[in-house]
């Protein structure tokens, strides 16, 4: 274990910076996201929950693919380079680790995506215990225990010191290159640490969800049942929920008319969309019903059907605090638990 004291941390991250870039929570016009650090960058290990998750760090909102460009009659089709500098994610809380863990399950998956592949080899996760979960928390429903966060470095806040645990071969590297300042410590304020966190999850009102009924053998029950009906009417289809969602993974492939060829990207998109589905034949989701139905039947059911057993859903809370119409994840868990939604 290792340590460095908090007033140090700006040189770790410009020791970091030298060599590779570095993305963290970064606070900007009163919001915290991740962002790439720079010396006037306002960094944040304070705030529990960035807005957006950091899945854009492997993931990005929209990329391009390939560029066509038009020379006469003569075509060119060039593919967009693959990541090929290192980087690290600073301060992943354990639930958003976990969400990079679910995205590893489709993407990394036959056939793979050579874009997020790239970015996974190259990037280092440096994870940070939540020092105080919020009541909109509930990893501990999934496994998860945000006191000892995956990732290639561990961190832990206590007192006035970030504590350092490398815990793969690439977290072994990045201790290295910032070794000098890091110092010797003990284990016994991160064992502290962790027993305090632990104790203040238990509290948490979403801890002790049950999941009972929730899994791949439960897709006929769960998809006829007629609390769909009941559950999905105020929803207004803004897409919120799966645009802060650290697992949604739904992308739309378009293509930009540069004036001298095509630039073909893609995008998030959302299940929850009405053309998300719409195809030259028809769209299989007509309602709305339907398309709230997905996104918790593929979280719940679908996703560990196919992913031995493996949620797409890892309690993050952000669709619990962001959906301006109070719908979310624990309400439709509740409503099948036969609690009132
Ligand atoms: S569930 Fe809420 S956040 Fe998601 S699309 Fe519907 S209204 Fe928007
Ligand atoms: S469904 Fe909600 S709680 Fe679950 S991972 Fe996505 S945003 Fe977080």
């Amino acid at each position: 274990m290792k340590r460095i004291k908090l007033e140090h941390l700006k040189a770790l991250y410009r020791r970091i910076s030298e060599t590779r870039a570095l993305y963290l929570p970064v606070r900007s016009a009163g919001k915290t996201n991740f962002a790439f650090w720079t010396e006037d960058a306002e960094a944040d290990l304070d705030t529990l929950k960035t807005v957006k998750s950091p899945k854009d760090a492997f993931f990005p909102q929209s990329e391009t693919l390939y560029t066509c460009r038009r020379e006469g009659q003569k075509l060119h089709v060039e593919p967009e380079e693959l990541a090929n500098q290192d980087f690290v994610v600073f301060g992943m809380k354990a639930c958003d680790v976990q969400g990079v863990r679910v995205l590893d399950q489709v993407f990394l998956k036959d056939p793979v995506d050579s874009f997020y592949a790239a970015r996974r080899q190259h990037g280092t996760i440096v994870s940070l215990a939540c020092h105080a979960p919020e009541e909109t928390c509930f990893c501990k429903v999934f496994q998860i225990d945000c006191a000892a966060p995956a990732g290639d470095v561990a961190a832990w806040i206590a007192a006035e010191y970030l504590y350092w645990q490398p815990q793969t071969e690439k977290g072994e590297a990045l201790t290295e290159l910032v070794s000098d300042l890091l110092e010797d410590a003990e284990t016994a304020p991160v064992d502290a640490e962790q027993a305090a966190i632990r104790a203040m999850v238990e509290q948490l009102p979403y801890s002790h969800l049950s999941l009972e009924g929730w899994n791949g053998n439960a897709t006929e029950e769960k998809f006829d049942s007629p609390l769909w009906e009941q559950l999905y009417k105020p929803c207004l289809a803004c897409g919120t929920c799966t645009f802060v969602c650290p697992t949604c993974q739904c992308y739309d492939i378009k293509d930009y008319d540069t004036g001298k060829g095509v630039q073909r990207y893609r995008c998030w998109d959302s299940c929850m969309y009405s053309d998300f589905t719409m195809m030259a034949a028809a769209n299989s989701r007509t309602s709305q019903m339907q398309r709230f139905r997905q996104r918790f039947m593929h979280k719940l059911v679908y996703f560990p059907a196919n992913n031995d057993g493996m949620y797409s859903c890892v309690g993050c809370g952000r669709c619990v605090e962001k959906c301006p119409a109070h719908l979310n994840i624990v309400k439709v868990i509740k409503a099948f638990g036969k609690e009132d939604p």
